[in-house]
């Protein structure tokens, strides 16, 4: 029987449920047990994938081509599972499934309402978790606020389910905020006991509180928040801010977070957790160590968790290479008009990640000659990779005519074009090239050297294609295609042979990259950045001499 753990917001939103939730099941794996995951969205979007990234955020895409929420990426990289389609669902999701069945007569003539349709609906997804991966325990996170309108029908759902599955397997977590007031210096628990009674109000007793804090809590606050809130003393666990992302899970353990979960469920463990090799790993972070600092080029650069993946994998690539990895965000736009460029000099490597539409395209390709140009090492990300490839055309051709069709659509020189089945599409969401496919990787490559197996398969999110008319003219004069589909005819990555490291893939290598095991692409750019800096500070060292 899988159990389920419900995961509300109060208070405000970005206190970090999803980090939370996605730090409980890092602890529940750590005792033997299966953790499967969902996280319910409020909005109608029927999928994340056809919002900005100034709105939303990145999209986090699973192997099987789900474009999702960007949580999804903190609970692959804490818990170290691979999520699928049913692991985030939207309103617009349960809407467009009820409307469709509508449609078709399902209903037999019936009204079809908020209450049973769409919460059967909802409760059908949670319960397809449970059904398709089997596991001990499913975390349910609901995005927003609880008092948010949008999401009652999902709170009305999580609701029923404690009557249909039972008490023993049901148990709701409040994840809540307690501001701080600087001039009295002080916590406040008043918003925390509102949000509770909002969240009872609806009809969900919570059984246990995380009250997230900027400041450490003080004992009489968790005191006073059991009593208002109707909750024991011990299940109200304090959460103040971890100096370490990924230290959130010790945190939690400490603050007797599992332990207390595994009671209330009655959860079938013997073993004590092993948390041995994380708690090392957290040392590890702790421990002061050089700096390297990498660009990333983007158009949302404004917005760092548009790249929250990239920078995460970044992150984990310096773990593994003992550097502290800072970011220099660097805005494409700027570039292109020819401002900013001082602030690449010196970086010991940079990033292209991927992106969508014309805004900041320019400056993106001329980024990818300065690295070609000043051998700086250089990882190029979907978007990232077509741009490297744009470039070294231009180059060869002496003209600016080489493009994307996506940018100049009657280009007389289209490097990198559509796909095939892609001309007539109507639909924007959902149809680009999406999920994990094979790549063959081409012997004594940088890319092989780097994965060490000759065959992997990564995640897509794109439309457009390298071109293979231009493979040859790229080929001799030194690209090498070093990763391509198993048929032979799709180009997946593209490499310079006389370039320290300047590589760029088709697909999104970052989606796969954990805090404990970076991603092979990741850690060699991030290795070639490492000897780059030493270089040059050599370089400056004997100029100064
Ligand atoms: N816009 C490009 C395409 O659709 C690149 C997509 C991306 O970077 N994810 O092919």
């Amino acid at each position: 029987m899988t159990k389920f753990i419900f995961f509300t917001g109060g208070v405000v939103s970005s206190v970090g449920k999803g980090v939370t939730a996605a730090a409980l099941g890092r602890l529940l794996k750590a005792r033997g047990l299966s953790v499967g995951v969902q996280k319910l969205d409020p909005y109608i979007n029927v999928d994340p994938g056809t919002m900005s990234p100034y709105q939303h955020g990145e999209v986090f895409v699973t192997e099987d081509g789900a474009e999702t929420d960007l949580d999804l990426g903190h609970y692959e990289r804490f818990i170290d599972i691979n999520l699928n389609q049913v692991s985030n669902v939207t309103t617009g999701r349960v809407y467009a499934e009820v409307i469709a069945r509508e449609r078709r007569g399902d209903y037999l003539g019936g009204t079809i309402q908020v209450i049973p349709h769409i919460t059967n609906e909802i409760k059908r997804n949670i319960h397809q978790v449970a059904d398709t991966t089997a596991a001990d325990v499913v975390l349910v996170e609901v995005g927003g606020t609880v008092g948010d309108i949008e999401s009652l029908p999902f709170l009305e759902a999580l609701r029923q389910m404690r009557s249909d599955v039972g008490q023993e397997n049901t148990l709701y977590i409040h994840v809540t905020f307690l501001p701080h007031i600087g001039a009295s210096d002080e916590l406040k628990t008043k918003p925390t006991q509102h949000s509770a009674r909002e969240l009872r109000g609806i009809g969900i007793h919570p059984d246990i509180i995380i009250a997230r804090a900027d400041h450490p809590i003080p004992q009489e606050h968790i005191k006073k928040i059991a009593l208002f809130c109707d909750v024991t003393e011990t299940a109200v666990i304090p959460a103040a801010t971890s100096d370490v992302l990924y230290g959130v899970p010790l945190l939690l353990e400490e603050a007797g977070l599992a332990d207390l979960v595994v009671e209330r469920l009655q959860l079938a463990t013997s073993q004590k957790p092993d948390l041995q090799a994380w708690a090392k790993m957290i040392e590890g972070i702790r421990q002061p160590k050089p700096t390297i600092t990498v660009g990333i080029v983007g158009k949302y650069v404004e917005l760092h968790d548009a790249y929250m993946s990239v920078r995460e994998a970044l992150y984990h690539a310096g773990i593994a290479h003992n550097r502290q990895v800072e970011i220099e965000w660097i805005h494409s736009g700027d570039l292109e008009k020819g401002r900013g460029w001082e602030r690449l000099e010196g970086l010991a490597g940079v990033v292209v990640p991927g992106g969508f539409g014309e805004r900041g395209v320019e400056g993106k390709i001329l980024t990818a000659r300065w690295a070609r140009e000043n051998k700086t090492p250089y990882l190029g990300l979907c978007l990232g990779m077509q741009v490297m490839c744009i470039e070294f055309t231009r180059h060869l051709l002496g003209s600016d005519e080489p493009n994307s069709t996506e940018f100049d659509a009657t280009t007389e020189q289209p490097v990198i074009s559509l796909m095939a089945d892609q001309h007539d599409l109507a639909d924007m969401g959902g149809t680009m090239r999406l999920g994990v496919y094979p790549c063959r990787l081409v012997d004594g490559s940088k890319a092989a050297a780097a994965y060490g197996q000759p065959q992997v398969s990564e995640r897509h999110r794109h439309r457009w294609e390298f071109n293979n008319s231009y493979r040859e003219l790229l080929a001799q004069n030194g690209m090498l295609f070093s990763g391509l589909s198993p048929d032979g005819r799709l180009v997946e990555i593209a490499e310079f042979e006389e370039h320290p490291f300047m590589l760029g893939c088709q697909f999104h290598p970052e989606f796969k990259s954990r805090p404990n095991r970076p991603h092979p692409l990741f850690a060699a750019f991030l290795g070639a950045a490492v000897a780059h800096s030493t270089n040059s500070e050599n370089q400056a060292e004997l100029a100064d001499s």
